[in-house]
């Protein structure tokens, strides 16, 4: 077996986030636990919220919490010319076609669906365009997109922390992989990368299991297998909602301006969602590195309690 090869794929849209961190952390510790390769990759390609700064708040917030990386941080916005590469030969392949409906075509076409209570999906009238007809609009310089052919088949996997998780195909969209800038929608973008780079775990938030049935969709249809998927629960504040600024500090920054032990905060993180299965709150890194596997990673979502960050920091203290 190769060894395992798993990302942190942080957006420099806003700063590092405490959940944001875990996901680096989960991926640290496996890569660590395993003797494997953690990458990182700054996934810039929205150009209007990206920023530099942001980029450095994440790399120091990485660095204060002593999250390493072996390979990066690669840049997603460097790899447009692949994306693009990748969409057309899904293309050419017939797995996709283009698409030449307006803004307001589709805004009108999910205004019906709205008022018919039905969940929208594009109604591929652009899918029957002859080759003659589409080469016409492309020669004429009718902006199109990329859209790809959703199957009606059921798309499943095995989720590492959640066991079987499955999708109909019918209820999933025939969804844009390249706009008409030529510019990847996400979820080719990271499959495009994570192919590349060669990635055997993808763990990441739960809140993107909606876009994994689209992802194995195109791991399918690029001709590879896609990776492990493990989904980590969302973090919560103490009422039950999803943690937010409501809440107190989210950024790690704000830790690390408010005092707290870098070591206090990753041995706090960590258990965040993840248990070592013995009964062990204080956890030094050769421990949770010898420690840390997928398994020990819980269905339900965990709770950030700053008393306990707080009493951790002052064990971590003394
Ligand atoms: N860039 C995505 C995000 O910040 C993560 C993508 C992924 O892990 O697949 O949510």
């Amino acid at each position: 077996m190769t060894s395992p090869r798993v990302r942190f794929a942080p957006s420099p849209t806003g700063y590092l986030h405490v959940g944001g961190a875990r996901t680096a952390l989960f991926n640290w510790l496996y890569a660590r636990h395993t003797g494997g390769s953690h990458i990182l990759r700054i996934e810039d390609t929205d150009r209007e919220r990206s920023t530099e700064e942001h980029t450095r708040v994440i790399l120091d917030g990485l660095g204060w919490l002593g999250i390493t990386w072996d390979e990066g941080p690669y840049f997603q916005g460097e790899y447009a010319a692949r994306h693009q590469a990748d969409a057309e030969r899904i293309l050419a392949e017939g797995k996709a076609y283009r698409c030449f409906c307006t803004r307001e075509e589709l805004d009108a076409q999910r205004a019906k669906a709205e008022a018919a209570g039905v969940g929208f999906r594009y109604d591929r009238r652009c899918m029957s365009l002859s080759p003659a007809e589409t080469n016409r609009r492309m020669q004429a310089g009718s902006p199109s997109t990329i859209r790809f052919v959703m199957g009606d088949e059921e798309i499943a996997w095995e989720d590492a922390v959640h066991g079987r998780i499955s999708f109909q195909g019918r209820d999933l969209d025939d969804f844009v992989i390249l706009r008409s800038d030529n510019s990847a929608i996400y979820n080719l973008a990271v499959v495009s990368d994570d192919i590349a780079m060669r990635i055997t775990h993808v763990i990441r938030g739960d809140d993107h299991i909606s876009n994994t049935p689209k992802q194995i969709a195109l791991y399918r249809a690029l001709g590879q297998e896609h990776p492990v998927f493990a989904h980590v629960p969302m973090i919560l504040g103490p009422d039950g909602k999803k943690l937010s600024k409501r809440h107190g500090a989210t950024a790690v920054g704000d830790y690390q301006d408010q005092g707290m032990l870098p070591a206090a905060m990753r041995n706090f993180l960590a258990l965040l969602g993840w248990s070592p299965g013995e009964d062990r709150e204080i956890l030094p890194e050769e421990e949770m590195v010898r420690l840390f596997t997928l398994d020990g990673i819980q269905k339900k979502s965990a709770v950030f309690d700053t008393t306990k960050l707080e009493w951790m920091n002052g064990q971590y203290l003394s």
